[in-house]
């Protein structure tokens, strides 16, 4: 539905109140034929979508009575509309153009590489495409910062307007969300972002981890939810962190967003990243050498948007300079964005330093015999690193850990690893560490 109850209400009075004025029996006439059949397709908040039989009956009737409409439309709906007339046998397809509008065309199914660290959001929200409504409701899908959860949503609508072009499909970040609603009370017009979002078929909320804890704004995304929910409409839900991990949002939603599915995404392994960055080259007509894309995967791990503004970055930099992309110019090009550190191997060293730094213990603590918990710990995550980071094997890591066993060292990283899985904040914190290794 495009449209409230209420509103289609008004549309009907003013129609009524056109018939009311006109007194004289042939005027009625043409009325029945021109005026009659004006139905509402369509409300957004700048204009209200009328469809008619036939373009010339629309013709006729909007140069004879469009002003007359126009003037007609706020004495009942309390505000002015622009109107927007489409024969009906083509504004459903129109409409749905228009709405698309609010999507990112650019990002589509087509144009989205999966690999492991992906594929269950890619076939969550393609299962939720196919079949909105009744698969996983809601879909909630969250993973760290440029890793293509903005685009997986806009590929659902896409996917969507090709495919379903009479449902309403709304994408809008939180913040938008929250900025309407505040700007709806202090206008005190609530209602027009109500009835927007609780008339969609399919909701995409973008980045929930920035609804505003105001009780305004979750109370009516709350009630939003439970209609939608009710009437089997497709909520999806994308968030930088799994529900349980959002405090500033109420118990009773965030136990909500678990009701369907929720699925992460991962960073891509180096396979993805390697097949992104082809991808993208060959998409921009961008000519870099494989030793280059190697040179970039290897570097740039934990973001796709990242990696994308590498091949964006030697593009610049060999037309300026009117230069080959080599892996030369590549180390130079991107100096900025790879660091020093790039190129030269990672040492368990260097992890060491880093890991006791940020508990706060000396590098020392960490090679020597200590078992304490607070020793134990960092030694077990700086282990970890080791091996996420460097191609070192667990026995050369041991011999770099003051001369321990490899046992010893896949016993840290496992464990290092099911406590990343357990404790979400645990997780971000090891994670924090391996971006200012990155840095470094
Ligand atoms: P997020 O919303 O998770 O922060 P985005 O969806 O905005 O991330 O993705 C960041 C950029 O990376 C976008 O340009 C997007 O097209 C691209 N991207 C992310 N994942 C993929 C993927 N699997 N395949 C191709 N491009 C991707
Ligand atoms: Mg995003």
């Amino acid at each position: 539905m495009n449209y409230t109850p209420e509103e289609k209400a008004k549309w009907d009075k003013v129609i009524q109140t056109l018939e009311e004025n006109m007194d004289d029996p042939a005027q009625r006439m043409l009325f029945k034929t021109f005026i009659r059949p004006l139905k509402l397709y369509a409300v957004t908040p700048e204009a209200l979508y009328i469809s008619g039989d036939n373009s010339f009956n629309l013709n006729h009737m909007k140069s004879r009575w469009g002003t007359m409409i126009y003037s007609a439309v706020p004495l009942v709906f309390g505000r002015s509309y622009e109107l927007e007339y489409y024969p009906e046998n083509q504004i459903a397809q129109i409409v749905a153009q228009l709405r698309k509008s609010t999507l990112n065309s650019k990002y589509t199914f087509e144009n989205f590489i999966v690999g492991p660290s992906n594929q269950f959001a890619f076939a969550a929200s393609l299962a939720v495409a196919e079949n909105p409504g009744d698969t996983y409701n809601p879909l909630f899908i969250y993973g760290g910062v440029g890793l293509g959860k903005t685009h997986l949503m806009n590929a659902i609508g896409n996917f969507l307007s090709g495919e379903k072009p009479g449902l309403n499909v709304l994408l809008m970040t939180s913040e938008a969300m929250t900025n309407e609603l505040i700007e709806g009370i202090a206008k005190k017009k609530t209602s027009e972002l109500r009835s927007k979002l609780r008339n969609v078929d399919v909701l995409m909320v973008d980045d929930v981890q920035f609804l505003s804890r105001t009780k305004a704004t979750q109370e009516e995304f709350f009630h939003t939810f439970n209609k939608l929910y009710d009437e089997k409409k497709q909520i999806i839900i994308a968030s930088d962190r799994p529900p349980k991990e959002l405090p500033e949002i109420e118990e009773r939603l965030r136990s909500r967003f678990e009701w369907g599915l929720t699925v992460d995404i991962q960073k891509p392994d180096f396979e993805t990243r390697m097949s992104i960055l082809k991808e993208k080259a060959a998409e921009e007509n961008i000519d870099i050498p494989y030793d280059v894309m190697e040179y970039i995967a290897h570097n740039v791990n934990s973001n796709i948007r990242e990696l994308e503004g590498c091949l964006t970055s030697l593009d610049a930099h060999a037309r300026l300079m009117n230069a080959k992309i080599d892996l030369d110019m590549a180390r130079t090009a991107l100096s900025g964005r790879i660091g020093a550190q790039a190129g030269q191997p990672l040492t368990a060293e260097t992890i060491i330093e880093a890991v006791a730094r940020h508990y706060g213990i000396v590098p020392g603590e960490i090679t020597g015999k200590k078992r304490s918990r607070e020793i134990a710990l960092p030694r077990q995550v700086a282990m970890y690193v080791c091996r996420e980071m460097t191609g070192m094997s667990t026995t050369s890591i041991g011999q770099a850990f003051g001369g321990r066993d490899h046992t010893t060292v896949m016993h840290g990283c496992d464990k290092i690893a099911e406590a990343m899985k357990a404790d979400f904040a645990f997780k971000k914190r090891v994670e924090e560490i391996i971006s200012i290794i990155e840095r470094e």
